[in-house]
């Protein structure tokens, strides 16, 4: 990976897993100022969905491919890097301190250091074999994890369906949100709510703006609100060009005929 954002330092985040859970995590964590890394191969499950119409906020539904497209410019805007790669080995990075740090490593043999790792690739489970990092098996591989989403590792959390919460793309993304404002708690990052909220909210009280929340005037939430719409028409301009992709036992079984 040749980068010129890689921090000289390290990373704070590296997400493992650029599904609904993985891309909420980094939007949250890039958007409290942690240097935050994605590392994905893409073929979050959710591509296979034909038309997704439980997400709250799409009452007609939406193409799948299309929001997993938004989130992952979600991501980018909110200060994350989002990269394509598989990833195949963790390692804690013993320097002696009690921080936490891990070493990532990818495919194309590239490492990465960072202070936090948050694993959020399903049931995908093998680039974890090296860590005390405790495992559950129902049929299929998670991470266990507390109500939050800490593993048994300090500095490794796991989110959405690794961390075997209900199959639904709405509550993996709630819980990648959930993961992340727990490691912020844990980092002690400043952090009351990620609320933008009109001038005056606070400030009108007597009160600080709290650290996570920011007081925006009219002119301001007009012309957010402006990009929003131009963002979100140039998304539905056209039809998404992906459609829903097969299960892989099917696509077997059509190649064989
Ligand atoms: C056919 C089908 C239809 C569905 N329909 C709906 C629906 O209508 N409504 C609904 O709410 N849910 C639906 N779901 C479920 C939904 O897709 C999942 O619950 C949701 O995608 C889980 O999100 P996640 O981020 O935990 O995992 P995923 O979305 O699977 O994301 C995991 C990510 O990890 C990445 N990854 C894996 N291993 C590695 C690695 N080693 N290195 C780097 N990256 C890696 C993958 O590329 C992937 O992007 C459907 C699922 C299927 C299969």
């Amino acid at each position: 990976m040749t980068d010129t954002s890689e921090p000289t330092d390290g990373w704070d985040v590296v997400v493992v897993g650029d599904g609904p859970a993985g891309l909420t995590a980094a939007t949250f964590t890039a958007r409290h100022d942690l240097r935050t890394l994605v590392i994905g191969t893409g073929d979050s499950i959710l591509r296979r969905n034909a038309h997704l119409e439980n997400f709250p906020g799409f009452p007609a539904g939406v193409n799948a491919r299309l929001l997993l497209d938004a989130m992952r410019d979600q991501a980018d805007r909110a200060g994350a890097t989002v990269r394509s790669g598989r990833v195949v080995e963790l390692t804690t990075a013993d320097d002696g301190s009690d921080v936490p740090g891990f070493v990532v490593g990818t495919a194309d043999g590239d490492r990465v250091e960072t202070r936090y790792v948050v694993a959020a690739t399903k049931n995908e489970t093998d680039y974890l074999a090296g860590l005390d990092v405790d495992l559950v098996d129902h049929g299929k591989t998670f991470v266990a994890t507390d109500a939050h989403g800490r593993t048994s590792l300090p500095g490794l959390y796991a989110a959405g369906r690794l961390a075997a919460k209900p199959h639904q793309a709405v509550v993996a993304a709630g819980h990648g949100a959930e993961v992340a404002v727990t490691l912020l708690d844990d980092d002690a990052t400043p952090f009351y709510h990620d609320w933008v909220t009109p001038a005056g909210y606070f400030t009108g009280r007597g009160r600080e703006v709290p650290p996570g929340c920011e007081e925006i005037p009219d002119a301001e939430w007009r012309e957010r609100a402006d990009d929003a719409r131009e963002t979100m028409q140039r998304y539905l301009a056209e039809p998404h060009p992906d459609g829903p992709e097969q299960h892989p036992s099917v696509v077997e079984r059509d190649d064989g005929e």
